[in-house]
């Protein structure tokens, strides 16, 4: 059953994407630790470019906040900062990609994470030019600084951070006012588990893409730092991809 419900999701999503590229998609792919920024540099070029951030992590906490069985089952791998299952993640990003907003391409987020997942992108996208991956990197030390220290709007996600981007108001968000709240998964051993699949997975992902594909390297040292050089390095390929 689990394998017949992966392949349909696998079929669904060849036609989907398949009938994207007919769009002419450009599609800007963000790869990385947990913690590595992509999220706010994704948000940033969001806003510049007007090309919609798809974060498949955020696709699952939106669905996790539901009563349902499904969501039960997602905060578990949430909390124990485990991979969620391919043929749920392909059907949350199935339904995202086929809205309208996606038509002219978007910036991806969080997938692909595993070896398999980086394969179907790929072969879902033929056209290489289409797709640039963006590695970001980060020492373990400044993964766990940050993460400890995070909290999110609960109602418009905007990431704050107790020492180096506190709130205005304590426990509130300083745009819409909304309560400020850790994720499940930044706690110590959860984060130790998630970078420790990070690790794992990572190393085949980058094999197998970067020197086939378009592929940028950037440091995150700090975040104007890093958003300067990924515009620079990502124009440098094509500049299509942030107009
Ligand atoms: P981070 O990059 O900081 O770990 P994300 O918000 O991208 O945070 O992901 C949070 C969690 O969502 C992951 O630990 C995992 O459980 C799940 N998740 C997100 N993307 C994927 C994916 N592509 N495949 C499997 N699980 C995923």
């Amino acid at each position: 059953m689990k394998a017949r419900t992966l392949l349909l999701a696998s079929f669904l999503l060849c036609s989907l994407f398949g009938s994207f590229l007919a769009a002419e998609q450009n599609i800007l792919v963000f790869l990385g630790p947990p913690g590595a920024g992509k999220g706010t540099m994704c948000k940033k070029l969001s806003t510049v470019t007007h090309k919609p951030h798809i974060s498949t992590g955020d696709l699952i906490r939106e669905q996790s906040k539901a009563q349902s069985a499904l969501s039960k089952e997602l905060n578990s791998y949430l909390e124990q900062g485990k991979l969620v299952p391919d043929e749920v993640i392909f059907k949350m990003l199935i339904e995202r990609v086929s809205q309208e907003d996606c038509a002219d391409g978007f910036i991806l987020d969080g997938f692909p994470r595993t070896l398999d997942q980086a394969k179907k992108l790929v072969s879902i996208f033929p056209d290489k030019d289409r797709l640039i991956f963006v590695n970001i990197s980060v020492g373990d030390d400044t993964i766990l600084e940050r993460l400890q220290g995070r909290l999110i709007c609960s109602d418009c996600a905007k990431s704050y951070h107790t020492s180096f981007t506190p709130p205005a108001q304590e426990n509130q968000c300083d745009d819409c006012h909304g309560k400020l709240v850790a994720r499940v998964d930044d706690e110590y051993t959860v984060i130790q588990k998630r970078l420790e699949v990070y690790k794992k997975e990572y190393a085949p992902i980058q094999s197998f893409l970067k020197s086939n594909y378009q592929w940028v390297d950037v440091k995150n040292h700090s975040a104007d730092e890093c958003y300067a050089q990924l515009v620079n390095k990502v124009n440098s390929i094509n500049t299509e991809f942030l107009d």
